[in-house]
């Protein structure tokens, strides 16, 4: 589900009108709903129900303090992938014995505290790194978690950008070698040997995949299991979302005179099909959702600077750029726009490109898109942008970062400060 929907003739974030949030607060904004946001997590830690299991949601989806709070009163566990977002969790209250610990590039320091802060397991991506905790750990005297990370040579049949399950990509040790590995890792005198991590790739959308990569790695597990006594199972994170004709049914007006909607891959079904081939591995199984948790949570408002109407294109300039929402320019990601006040249903339409005032031709939100006529100081609402939307932002161009806002029914709180220039620059200085 998701909660933004159009009421009284305007788009609201459950009970709040986001034009006042954008008059209020200025724009480019950031807006959650709470309410959405909890649903996911709740619809998925049921659906995981007959398995003994723990959510660690992945931190980088959307790293923000209130969001991180929010899950950990939900019992969540943390996927981390720096020492930052290590001590972001325990800042939200989150409980660092719960937290995984990925990403090929693990420093010295990072492993450190995540030690001392004693986490669930090191989610190892290489041998090197397996050798390195170790010897880290020998250093500060204790035994440190490890599972590895296999990487099962099967197609996510995602961005390529976003693909990490296959051979060519860095992630993971390989399928071929992964046991050898294990038998190393477990003779080494600091290392525990915990569990067996997997991660094929995001936003995918259909759970095939996913089942490939289960079925492909299930008797590796097994072997792991009894062999080294692991305790857990990680399938990762990667289900994934609609991005295009996302707004929720009901509506009036042009949203419904869209047919060919994107097919989400919803949680029923992926549990339907994934409980079964897991449930007889007798583990503990962890999911590490990102996107899932919180993209479709999202909106980023942009207001309409000006029209230019080119040669052989009208463009809209808005004042968010690609600094503020990268996916476009990153990963070709699409971003449905709909404006604030509700268009009609027999409203006039414009072909545009809407584009941000970045100094890239990289830097738009949608190239040749049909979308219902907008006039200059119209605000406009870009969906889904809930996952690796403000987590990405840049200074690019000194452009202050955007303000965040989390909505919970009539309420609407700050939960990030519009940066300031002092802000922007602090930390700098001038020689002399
Ligand atoms: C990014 C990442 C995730 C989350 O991916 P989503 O597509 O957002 O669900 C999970 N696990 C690992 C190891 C990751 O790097």
């Amino acid at each position: 589900m998701h909660s933004f929907h159009y009421q009284d003739g305007s788009l609201h974030c459950e009970g709040v009108d986001l034009q006042s949030l954008a008059d209020q607060h200025g724009t480019p904004l950031y807006v959650y709903s709470q309410a959405t946001i909890l649903d996911h997590f709740r619809r998925l830690d049921s659906a995981m129900s007959e398995l003994d299991h723990l959510i660690c949601y992945a931190t980088k989806a959307n790293s923000n303090l209130a969001v991180l709070n929010l899950l950990a009163k939900e019992g969540a566990g943390f996927d981390i992938v720096s020492g930052g977002e290590l001590q972001r969790v325990e800042r939200a209250g989150g409980d660092p014995g719960k937290c995984t610990f990925a990403g090929v590039g693990k420093t010295r320091a990072e492993i450190e505290l995540a030690l001392r802060k004693g986490i669930y397991c090191f989610n190892a991506e290489s041998e090197a790194e397996v050798a390195f905790i170790d010897q880290v750990a020998g250093e500060l005297g204790v035994k440190a978690p490890v599972a590895l990370r296999v990487n099962p040579n099967v197609d996510a049949h995602t961005h390529k950008y976003i693909s990490t399950g296959k051979s060519e990509n860095k992630f993971g040790i390989d399928f071929e070698t992964i046991r050898e590995a294990y038998a190393r890792a477990a003779a080494l005198p600091n290392v525990t040997v915990r569990g067996l991590q997997m991660h094929i790739g995001s936003q995918l959308t259909s759970s095939g995949p996913f089942i490939e990569a289960v079925e492909k790695v299930a008797p590796l597990v097994a072997h792991l299991k009894e062999t080294y006594g692991i305790e857990f199972f990680s399938i990762g994170g990667g289900i994934g979302i609609v991005y295009q004709d996302s707004l929720a049914s009901g509506n009036t007006g042009w949203w419904d005179a869209k047919e060919d909607a994107e097919k989400p891959l919803t949680i029923e079904e992926y549990a339907a099909r994934l409980v079964p081939l897991l449930k007889p591995l007798g583990l503990r199984i962890l999911l590490e959702p990102g996107r899932y948790m919180v993209g479709n949570a999202g909106v980023m408002l942009t207001r309409v600077l000006y029209e230019k109407k080119g040669s052989v294109k009208t463009f809209k300039i808005v004042d968010a750029g690609m600094n503020d929402l990268i996916r476009p320019a990153l990963y070709q990601g699409h971003h449905d726009i709909a404006p604030l006040r509700e268009p009609g249903a027999d409203g006039a339409t414009e072909m545009v490109d809407v584009v941000g005032p970045v100094c890239e031709s990289g830097d738009f939100f949608a190239q040749n898109r049909e979308i219902p006529a907008t006039a200059e100081g119209d605000c406009l609402a870009l969906l889904s942008s809930g996952a690796y939307g403000f987590v990405m932002a840049s200074n690019y161009n000194s452009r202050a970062l955007p303000a965040e806002i989390l909505v919970d029914g009539e309420k609407a709180h700050v939960i990030r400060k519009r940066q300031t220039f002092e802000d922007l620059i602090a930390g700098e200085e001038i020689p002399g």
